[in-house]
């Protein structure tokens, strides 16, 4: 999946960045331009001005000299009336050349400021004075000292005209420079902009071919990883139908179900199969426990099932999965063997069996004598109670040969919900008579109310109870010595706790050997010797109460083993059927 984080280096704010920077620079480019042709238009212009001004005053300067000039050789009225008149205009050309704003100002002129108003004053003062107003014998001496001071003046004016042409030569040079270098900042900034605007059209451009490299590899990814996981499904060995949570619509069902359950995915039974899944299991979420089920199908047969259901996306959906395990074979060896074991302990029971068979029979033998020396007396009254003696007597032989037939039939395969009192009673009746024989005393501490259910296989929960209680009897056997001192009882004690039964079988037949107590429950862990323990009678004592949600533990407790059994409350009531 590395490719489809190819480009991922190329950040969005970088791009913004780059975008950005290209729009500026594209921008200042005629901004830049723009504003170089003005500054340069207008520094030409205002040379070209001030240059103006300080060639007029030079050509005013000349004349006034020429006019003073001619007024020295000739001071008639006229004369000074030329000289006074080019003096004034002379005089209001120096405010124009003294300006230092404004479009016309000569560079560098604040250097002759000062002098230029003196100039200015000396100026006023000769026309204000009125010494050149006529011929007069002084004339001439005044007209040298104008012409004295003019000197001055063309001087002055002289030396800022070649500040001007200085500073003239300058800006030519540099016109000339621009000229030759024309935009050299703009076009530096065009191909710049222009550059990074192709670096960034080539970046986008091998960026999208490696994010549609990409998209197309990580879809063909999928595809294949759907094609695989389809089939992975369809090879494995477990049942597994995707169904809508909302519509229980049926979307997939792979090969195994189908040769399992039924080959047609439309079939009816396909929905019965996924509405009982769905009750019988924890709900559909992703960390939901594993449950246990059987399914009747069509042709009757009864399969176990065992797994559970978790949320997939299935063909671009939102949709559960029943995963589960064909554990019929197993169960059907479990019941085997639990079977066997009941058989087994049908067998150990048989002398007790006989001897409690045996009572019935001696009673109801005698009786039968009885009745028969009655019936030669003719005694109506007492063979008719002596009849119904033997009956009475028919009835228990019969009773206990009904718990012998119950205990030893096969257990059902379905769970069922059964009253737990009368059970535990029923488990306790069995073995009552062997107890009895071999002298242990038995306390009942049962405090359940009588219509109390739970759920599974009644039979095999019986088998439990009658377990513990055998095995119990023969730690007492087995410890002979010293429990001749203890006290041979066992007691059974039945308790509901919250919405959970606890059911304790205890004893004092010294507990369970150390070396053996942490795997008790694991087949084929026996103390016993070879021709009566099979060590397997705790370990289906286990899985029978582990299949009804509960679960059994041993503690070694007052010189005696206690076991204890934790079992659920039914979900339902006793109500419509429950196991008589
Ligand atoms: P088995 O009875 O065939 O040996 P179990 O699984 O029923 O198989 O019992 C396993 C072992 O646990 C017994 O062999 C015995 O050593 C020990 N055990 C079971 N119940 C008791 C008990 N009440 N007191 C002492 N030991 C016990």
């Amino acid at each position: 999946m590395s490719t489809s984080r190819a480009g991922a280096g190329w950040s969005p704010f970088l791009t913004i960045v780059v975008v950005l920077t290209c729009i500026g620079l594209v921008t200042s480019v005629p901004m830049l331009y723009r504003q170089h042709e003005r500054s340069r238009e207008a520094l030409s212009t205002s040379a070209r001005t001030s240059g103006w001004h300080a060639y007029q005053t030079q050509l005013e300067v000349v004349k006034a000299i020429g006019a003073i000039e001619l007024a020295l050789v000739d001071p008639s009225a006229s004369r000074l009336s030329d000289a006074r008149l080019r003096l004034a205009i002379l005089r209001s050309r120096l405010p124009l050349l003294n300006r230092t704003e404004g479009n016309g100002a000569l560079p560098g002129i604040e250097r002759w400021r000062e002098d230029l108003v003196a100039f200015g004053r000396m100026l006023d003062s000769y026309l204000d004075s009125g010494g050149l107003e006529a011929p007069a014998p002084g004339i001439r001496a005044a007209l040298e000292a104008v012409r004295a001071d003019l000197d001055a003046v063309q001087s002055t004016v002289q030396e800022i005209e070649r500040a001007w042409i200085t500073y003239q030569i300058g800006l030519h040079e540099r016109e000339l420079d621009i000229a030759e270098n024309p935009k050299v900042l703009p076009g530096a900034l065009l191909i710049l902009s222009g550059l990074m605007l192709i670096i960034f059209l080539l970046v986008e451009t091998v960026r999208g071919r490696r994010r549609l490299r990409a998209m197309t590899a990580a879809e063909e990814e999928a595809a294949s990883a759907r094609q695989n996981m389809r089939a992975l499904i369809e090879a494995t060995p477990a049942l597994i139908v995707v169904y809508d949570p909302e519509t229980l619509k049926i979307s997939f069902i792979n090969s195994f179900a189908l040769a399992l359950i039924h080959p047609s995915p439309d079939h009816q039974d396909w929905e019965r199969f996924v509405a009982t899944a769905r009750s019988a299991l924890p709900a559909c979420s992703v960390d939901a426990p594993w449950g246990a089920f059987s399914f009747q199908r069509s042709d009757g047969t009864l399969l176990a099932l065992r797994g559970r259901t978790r949320p997939l996306v299935w063909e671009d959906r939102d949709q559960c999965a029943l995963i589960l395990g064909d554990t019929t074979q197993l169960r059907d060896a479990e019941y085997q063997i639990l079977q066997a074991a009941k058989l087994s302990t049908l067998g150990e029971m048989a002398s007790a069996i006989a001897h409690e068979i045996n009572q019935p029979l001696t009673v109801i033998r005698m009786a039968a004598a009885n009745s028969r020396r009655l019936l030669e007396n003719g005694d109506a009254p007492a063979l008719a109670a002596k009849l119904s003696r033997i009956d009475q007597q028919v009835e228990r032989a019969k009773r206990i040969i009904d718990q012998v037939r119950r205990y030893g039939r096969k257990p059902s395969l379905r769970s069922e919900r059964f009253p737990l009192a009368r059970t535990i009673d029923l488990a306790i009746s069995f073995v009552a008579e062997q107890l009895r024989m071999a002298n242990i005393r038995f306390v009942m501490d049962i405090d359940l109310p009588e219509d109390l259910v739970v759920e599974g296989e009644q039979t095999l929960f019986e088998q439990v109870i009658v377990n513990l209680l055998l095995n119990a009897k023969d730690a007492f056997e087995m410890q002979a010595d010293e429990g001749a001192a203890r006290e041979r009882t066992i007691t059974i004690r039945a308790r509901v706790e919250a919405d959970r039964i606890r059911i304790e079988v205890l004893d004092r037949a010294g507990g369970i050997p150390e070396a053996i107590i942490g795997e008790v429950f694991e087949p084929f862990t026996t103390t016993k010797p070879d021709d009566k323990g099979t060590g397997l009678g705790l370990s289906l004592s286990r899985n029978i109460v582990r299949k009804m949600s509960g679960d059994i533990s041993v503690l070694n407790v007052d010189g005696g083993a206690c076991f204890t059994i934790d079992l659920p409350k039914a979900r339902r009531s006793l109500d419509d059927k429950v196991v008589a």
